[in-house]
C-alpha cells in the first residue's frame, strides 16, 4: 500500500481498492515515463554490475546520434571520452553502498558522427525492489564551455598577439614566487624592448608595426621551452618568464634570442633588434623589485647602445 502515495490523486486514499489502485500506479508510471521521455535532460539508465545501456531518452537519444537499440551495445566508458570501464567503476564504487548519495562528473562524451560535447553528469543508483539501475541525468554544457573558455581567453591573452598579457604575467610571476618560497625552484626573467619601434612605425606605419608585433610574437614563442612562459607587457615591451633556471641558463638564452631576433627577415623593415635585460629571482624580494632589476638591465641595454643583452646579478652587478 505504500506505493498509493506515489499518486497525486487522492480521492481513493484510505480505500483498499485493488483495482482503483492498480489504475493509479499505472497513470502514475506512465506520467512518469512521459516526463522522462520528454525531459531537456538527457537521461540514461545502465546496469549496475555490466554497465551497459538499458535505456536512454529521446533527447540523449537526439544529441548522441544513437537509437534505444543501437546503445544497448555500449557502456559509458564507450561513449565518455578519457573514462575507462575501471576508472568509471572506481569513481561510481560509493553509490553502491549508499543510496542517497550521487556522483556529479564533467566529461566529455562523444556522439555516434564522433564529434564531442562537453557534459556535467549526476549518476545516482536507483533500487528497485527487484534491481538496482544506475540513473544518469545528463546536461549538455557545451555553450557554457565555450563561453568560459572565450572569457579566460579575453582575460589572459593580448588580441594582437594571442601571448598572454600583463594581467596574465603578473599571476605568473607571483606563482613563481610562491614555488621558489615552497621548492626552491629558481626563476629568471627577460624584459625585452624592440629597439627604435617608433620609427618603424613612422616609416612604414602603423599596421606594419602591428604586423612586426605578431611576427615577434611567433619567433620567440617558436624559440621558448614549454616551460616557459612569453607575455606582452606593454605596447612593444615582452617578458620571458624562465622556470627552473639558472643565471648562466637565462642569460645564455637571452643571447641566442637577441641573435634569432636580430638575423630574422621580418615584414618590410628586414633587420629588427630588441634590446633585453635579465634577473634571476632572489630570495624574499617583491614582484616588483625583481621587475626593477630586470627594468633596469634593460635601460643599461639601450644606454649602451641597443641590440644587446645586460644581465643584473642578485648583488645588483652587472654583466654584458
Ligand atoms: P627604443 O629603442 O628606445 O626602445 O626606441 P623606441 O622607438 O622603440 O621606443 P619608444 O618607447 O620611444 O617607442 C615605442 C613605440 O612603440 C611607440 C609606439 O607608437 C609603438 N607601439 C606601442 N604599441 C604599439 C602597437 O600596439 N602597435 C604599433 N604599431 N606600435 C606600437
Ligand atoms: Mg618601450
Ligand atoms: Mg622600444
Amino acid at each position: 500500500m505504500d506505493k498509493v502515495t506515489f499518486s497525486h490523486h487522492s480521492s481513493f486514499r484510505g480505500i483498499p481498492n485493488k483495482e482503483i489502485v492498480d489504475e493509479e500506479i499505472n497513470n502514475t508510471l506512465q506520467l512518469l515515463a512521459t516526463i522522462t521521455e520528454t525531459s531537456v535532460d538527457e537521461i540514461y539508465i545502465f546496469d549496475t554490475n555490466t554497465f551497459y545501456f538499458l535505456y536512454i531518452n529521446k533527447s540523449a537519444e537526439k544529441n548522441l546520434g544513437y537509437t534505444l537499440e543501437e546503445i544497448r551495445n555500449f557502456t559509458p566508458a564507450d561513449i565518455y571520452i578519457k573514462i575507462t570501464i575501471g576508472n568509471l567503476k572506481k569513481l561510481l564504487y560509493p553509490l553502491y553502498s549508499s543510496d542517497n548519495k550521487f556522483i556529479k562528473l564533467q566529461v566529455r562524451l562523444q556522439r555516434k558522427d564522433f564529434s564531442l560535447y562537453y557534459a556535467q553528469i549526476i549518476i545516482k543508483k536507483i533500487l528497485l525492489p527487484e534491481r538496482e539501475y544506475f540513473v544518469a541525468s545528463v546536461t549538455d554544457t557545451t555553450q557554457q564551455v565555450i563561453l568560459q573558455k572565450k572569457l579566460k581567453n579575453l582575460a589572459t591573452k593580448d588580441s594582437l598577439t594571442g601571448i598572454y598579457n600583463r594581467h596574465k604575467a603578473n599571476e605568473i610571476i607571483d606563482e613563481e614566487i610562491i614555488r621558489q618560497n615552497k621548492y626552491n625552484s629558481r626563476f629568471a626573467v627577460l624584459m625585452l624592448d624592440i629597439d627604435y619601434f617608433k620609427s618603424v612605425n613612422d616609416s612604414y606605419g602603423h599596421d606594419v608595426g602591428d604586423i612586426i608585433l605578431q611576427e615577434l610574437s611567433k619567433l620567440i614563442l617558436q624559440n621558448t621551452r614549454k616551460s616557459d612562459r612569453f607575455a606582452r607587457w606593454g605596447g612593444e615591451e615582452f617578458l620571458v618568464i624562465l622556470s627552473q633556471t639558472t643565471a648562466e641558463g637565462a642569460f645564455e638564452y637571452a643571447q641566442k634570442l637577441a641573435n634569432i631576433i636580430a638575423s630574422y627577415n621580418f615584414t618590410q623593415v628586414s633587420v629588427l633588434t630588441v634590446s633585453i635585460g635579465v634577473c634571476v629571482y632572489k630570495d624574499g624580494e617583491s614582484k616588483a623589485e625583481l621587475l626593477k632589476r630586470a627594468d633596469e638591465a634593460l635601460y643599461i641595454a639601450k644606454n649602451r647602445g641597443r641590440n644587446r643583452v645586460i644581465f643584473k646579478s642578485n648583488d645588483d652587478t652587472v654583466r654584458s
